[in-house]
């Protein structure tokens, strides 16, 4: 075995844990990546849970999925006659293997452009101390690291049901639902957050009967509620996602190639029977392998690795970031925490701002916020006012032929600082960025509504809803 020396050592190749040593190594620092992710070839697969098994095939399925429904129900109305739509799902999964693949191929090439040395194995402390970690890596490199810094960035997996284990045949995580070789005819969920219902709609577009059993009795809790309340219309009236709200489950039990599940809602005891039950009821942080109790860093009460504000944890030189940490579950929050932690370790400024961390559901229509909700702001008891700009008048938006939802600003009564910003419509993944720079830039209602945007454009909504603040929408 040969020793190695570097000056930071980060495990985990997700958005986290890549980005951070892309920043090391961007700032001089002789820098590694251990990343255990292997493909069903035995080969690595750079990108942790977003680009194997998260954001980026979820996107591909779902951009598929909206695709075959436009041309199921949207086409007719643009004058485009189809005589025969037939679903190759087959070939819809080996696109999205491909999009995977391309962003895995990407970090490998990012990781050769910066000149981070890349380690497939699984990472753990060895021993060591401040300023000379060892970090051993068994598997393939089978190699003992010294390391000045280290970064721990691994991530997070799918939390199951309890006594209901993943078998990915029928009981799925996101792995297993992003997989499904055939549409099922009843498709069953618990749990309609973010990830439920992204894969409720892929699924249901492809022609599943989706049920989702929600254990909380508010739809979207972390959402503004009038766009809770919009959302909730759309894909329950319109898209005929069953949402069961105010269910817990009791019982699951799978056999005869079904699964049954067993919940009390709030009108009494309920079964539902489905041929495939996806469990998406959040993600627990992922400390496996990683021998924390020998290296005595610190988790806290529900496994995350404690770290300060700076993302330091209890042992000099050990750093942790993304989904092992508090904070949101997201791939961008992940990035900007490895992207600090980097330059922290290189004597610079690192900065992460959590109040402007956008929050994206890549339905459709999408829905996409940043800052405080209107109920927030009622409990902290702020002063606010209220714009709001429907689709329905955007031009762009009539001409795509999509037209539901909203765009709604929140701003300080007194100082017209804008504190919140909430979109259900198309793009809003998009579109909340307008709204994430001007809150970093402690930017007005007023300054956006004097800003010039391009005609016609769905920004032009996020305009007439800043103008709507003082009550001066022109469009509306
Ligand atoms: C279905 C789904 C959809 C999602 N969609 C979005 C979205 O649209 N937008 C968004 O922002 N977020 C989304 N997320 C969340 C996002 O994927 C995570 O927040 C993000 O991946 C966290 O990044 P990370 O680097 O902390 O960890 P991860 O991406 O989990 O990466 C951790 C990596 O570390 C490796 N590892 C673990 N332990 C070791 C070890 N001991 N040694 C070596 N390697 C190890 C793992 O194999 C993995 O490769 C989604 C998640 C899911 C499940």
């Amino acid at each position: 075995m040969m020793a190695k020396n570097f000056d930071v050592v980060v495990i985990g190749g997700g958005p986290g844990g890549y980005i951070a040593a892309i920043r090391a190594a961007q700032l001089g620092l002789r820098t590694a990546c251990v990343d255990e992710w292997t493909r069903a070839d035995g080969q690595p697969a750079l990108g942790g849970t977003c680009t194997n098994v998260g954001c980026i095939p979820s996107k591909a399925l779902l951009q598929s999925s909206e695709n075959f429904d436009h041309a199921l129900h949207a086409f007719g109305e643009h004058g485009i006659r189809v005589n025969s739509i037939e679903l190759d799902l087959a070939q819809m999964l080996k696109r999205k293997n491909k999009v995977v693949r391309q962003n895995n191929d990407g970090i490998v090439y990012l990781f050769k452009k910066n000149k981070v040395f890349f380690l497939h194995g699984c990472g753990s402390f060895a021993g060591g101390g401040a300023g000379a970690w060892q970090i051993r890596v068994a598997g393939d490199a089978g190699e003992t690291l010294t390391a000045k810094h280290v970064i721990v960035a691994t991530g997070s997996k799918p939390r199951p049901l309890p006594d209901t284990p993943f078998d990915n045949k029928y009981i799925l995580d996101n792995a297993g639902a992003l997989a499904l070789a055939e549409v099922p005819k009843r498709l069953g969920i618990v749990g309609a957050g973010v990830i439920g219902l992204e894969m409720g709609s892929v699924w249901r577009r492809l022609g599943a009967e989706v049920t989702l059993l929600e254990m909380l009795e508010t739809f979207l809790p972390a959402a503004d509620e009038t766009v809770a309340k919009e959302a909730w219309k759309i894909f329950t009236k319109e898209q005929g996602l069953d949402i069961v709200l105010g269910a817990k489950i009791s019982h699951i039990k799978t056999g005869n190639k079904e699964v049954s599940v067993e919940y009390a809602g709030v009108n009494g005891e309920h079964k539902l029977e489905c041929d495939r039950l996806i469990v998406s009821i959040g993600r627990i942080p992922n400390t496996d392998g990683l021998e924390t109790a020998a290296a005595g860093l610190k988790l806290d009460s529900r496994g995350f690795i404690e770290v300060d504000a700076d993302c330091r944890t209890n042992l000099p030189n050990v750093w942790a970031i993304g989904d092992v940490v508090r904070g949101p579950m997201l791939a961008h929050k992940a990035e900007e925490e490895g992207v600090a932690v980097a330059q922290r370790i290189a004597g610079q400024h690192g900065h992460v701002d959590f109040n402007t961390v956008p929050w994206v559901v890549y339905t459709a229509p999408e829905i996409a916020w940043v800052g405080k909700t209107e109920q927030q702001l009622k409990n902290e008891g702020v002063a606010y006012r209220v714009g709001s700009f429907p689709f329905m008048a955007n031009g762009r938006a009539r001409a795509l032929g999509d037209t539901r939802g909203f765009v709604k600003f929140l701003a300080d009564s007194e100082t017209d600082r804008i504190l919140g910003v909430h979109i259900i419509g198309p793009m809003a993944s998009e579109m909340i960025s307008e709204a994430v720079v001007a809150m970093e830039f402690h930017a007005t209602a007023e300054d956006i509504a004097l800003i010039c945007h391009a005609h016609p454009s769905l920004s032009e909504a996020m305009k007439e809803a800043a103008l709507g603040v003082a009550k001066r929408s022109l469009n509306f």
